[in-house]
């Protein structure tokens, strides 16, 4: 499975832990990223401070949103998840929403009124996650706290033995965090306490790494500091096994018909989240509308594809009646061209150059040559569940590098490498090149770093971000990318039809009621998946709410932007200048940007002639 960082997770989580570009650097905490204040308006000077102050506090506030933005010196500190933490971070966002409320936006230049829109649209989040959606009270996956010991541990931030003290600090608090985070559990929902169960001795492992990493001679601890890391490590462990068996002795009873909270999450909390996190121009309830015609409208082209190909790829076979089984048996054939599995990371490293060449020859987009994607094999350690996808730095450390990390076909029995090199196929293979690198994420983050905002980086729109990338694929295309091939404009319409459908799916099942027979019929029979992804992904849809709609979302604000832009524009539309002024305000949300697109050209519109 391939799939691309989270939103959110692209810019703000940055994990680069590559020693040689990390070593000699020093971390500089308080670095003032964002804009120089110097050239600045008196108006913008005065918001970028009090975001800056904002940010701050949220990392004294929330020692665990710090370390994983990149923030290390809150490494030793760990919050105990109860009732006055909650209380805590509820009269904290309160009380910045209503400084930023006081803010006139009117006054304020582009970057720093979509600055202003997303801190607003976050602490609105924050305040609705607090007293509505309340997740404490239900999902106990979320009580775990193997993510930052990691981070700390791996990341080369500062010689190990700062790293272990900063641990042993840490794990000192860890067994009053998980007595916190059972006591806030009210009914949960079956799905996430498996979770949870299943995830602790993950959690266990990264506590073994951490006593391996203290019994290096590396460590420089001094015999007393060992001891006591020890006993902490020990503590640490029995509080997660402790936690792991509560919610095990818990599992019969929420087995029981009725007993365990839906994993669903209803109309009402369905539309606030999905308000807050995708910030679209539409409501949930009408995306899924526009999803279920974009989803026709796919198929409808995929079968007259599938018949221009049908003699071609099937000889004299009848041709099935039903379009999903025409539709399938066509895509079938055609997944046989691949490479081979030797040639996969190789492959994609020969592709990005071919597509920076047709963007240029094709006028589409300005490609800075003085920042190349490193195309490499992920790490060891960070392989696991994503195949492909970029590693950004966070805004914290700008020094790193931009990876296109990709996971060789290695560890596979040959019947996996098949299915995989078969799912990411000739045509499929170049598609997802386009969606992680270029023109897709790693060209979109180019472009927003050249006007960077810590806020943005930090909190940025992951629908804009997802929905970039997937419209560049269909930009491609129409621009001639794959010469107007019927074969890679079904195999497209085959990834594109991944996104339509996981919105179409996320609100069926959320909202709809949608049951597991009619998720997988959906996905395999309907989508043309195979049976493991869809698996994988009824799993994600049921632990999961409202993300797995930003792809489509985004991509369908983005596509009717244009739209409107054609429309006013007239002759004078031209794709690239499109382009870079979408690029060019970061990652604001699309209708954020399509106001400001608007203003833009209300101020620059020619005199009118006089009559
Ligand atoms: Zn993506
Ligand atoms: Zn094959």
């Amino acid at each position: 499975m391939l799939t691309s960082v989270a939103p959110g997770a692209l810019a703000a989580v940055g994990t680069t832990t590559d020693a040689a570009a990390t070593a000699s650097s020093p971390t500089k905490p308080h670095r003032a990223a964002a804009h120089p204040t110097s050239a600045l308006s008196p108006a913008d000077a005065r918001f970028q401070r009090l975001a800056h102050d904002y940010i701050e506090a949220l990392w004294r506030l929330d020692p665990e949103t710090a370390v994983a933005a990149g923030r290390y010196e809150f490494a030793g500190q760990l919050n105990t998840p109860d009732d006055a933490q909650r209380a805590r971070a509820l009269a904290f966002a309160q009380q910045w929403l209503k400084r930023f409320e006081a803010v006139d936006g009117q006054t304020l230049s582009p970057a720093s009124r979509t600055d202003l829109g997303q801190l607003l649209n976050r602490l609105r989040g924050d305040v609705f996650a607090l007293t509505e959606l309340r997740e404490f009270e239900w999902n106990p996956s979320n009580v775990n706290v193997a993510g930052q010991l990691d981070l700390i541990l791996s990341t080369d931030y500062a010689p190990l033995p700062k790293r272990l003290r900063a641990l042993s600090s840490r794990l000192a608090r860890v067994p009053a965090y998980y007595r916190a985070g059972a006591a806030s559990l009210k009914v949960p929902t079956l799905e996430h306490t498996q979770l949870a169960i299943d995830q602790a001795p993950g959690v266990i492992s990264v506590i073994d790494d951490i006593a391996k990493a203290a019994g290096e001679p590396a460590a420089g601890l001094s015999t007393r500091e060992r001891r006591e890391l020890t006993q902490r490590l020990e503590a640490a462990r029995t509080a997660v096994n402790d936690y792991r068996s509560a919610l095990t002795a818990r599992l019969p009873t929420l087995q029981r018909e009725g007993q365990a909270r839906s994993f669903r999450l209803g109309q009402a909390l369905y539309e606030k989240k999905f308000g807050y996190d995708i910030q679209s121009a539409h409501t949930a309830a009408q995306m899924y509308e526009k999803a279920q015609a974009a989803r026709e409208a796919l198929l409808v082209r995929m079968a007259q594809m599938a018949d221009q190909l049908w003699t071609q790829t099937q000889g004299d076979a009848p041709k099935p009646a039903d379009r999903f089984a025409k539709i399938g048996a066509v895509i079938d054939k055609l997944s046989a061209r691949h490479v081979k599995r030797e040639d996969f990371v190789s492959e994609i490293r020969a592709q990005i150059p071919q597509l920076e060449r047709f963007i240029a020859t094709h006028d589409l987009l300005t490609m800075d040559a003085s920042k190349p994607l490193i195309v490499r094999e992920t790490p060891v350690y960070q392989r696991g569940v994503a195949g492909a996808g970029i590693e950004a730095p966070g805004p914290y450390r700008p020094q790193d590098r931009t990876y296109y990390n990709v996971t060789p076909l290695d560890g596979l029995t040959d019947e996996q490498a098949e299915s995989t090199l078969r799912e990411y196929n000739h045509w499929i293979l170049q598609v997802l090149n386009i969606h992680e690198a270029v023109p897709g994420h790693y060209t979109q983050l180019v472009h927003a770093n050249k006007s960077p905002s810590l806020v943005k980086a930090l909190f940025g729109n992951g629908a804009m971000v997802e929905g970039w990338a997937v419209y560049g694929e269909r930009m491609m295309l129409e621009a001639g990318y794959g010469d107007n091939a019927p074969e890679m404009w079904l195999m497209y319409s085959k990834w594109n039809l991944r996104s339509v459908t996981n919105t179409v799916l996320d609100y069926s099942v959320h909202v709809l009621g949608m049951t597991e027979a009619q998720a997988l019929d959906l996905l395999m029979r309907q989508a043309f998946q195979t049976e493991r992804e869809a698996r994988e992904k009824w799993r994600r849809v049921q632990l999961t709410s409202v993300q797995l709609t930003s792809y489509f979302s985004g991509y369908s604000d983005i596509m009717d932007l244009r739209e409107q832009r054609k429309q006013t524009l007239g002759d004078r539309f031209k794709l690239k200048d499109f382009h870079e002024e979408f690029l060019s305000y970061g990652s604001a949300p699309v209708p954020v940007i399509a106001e400001l697109m608007a203003e833009k050209k209300a101020e620059t519109k020619p005199p009118k002639a006089t009559p």
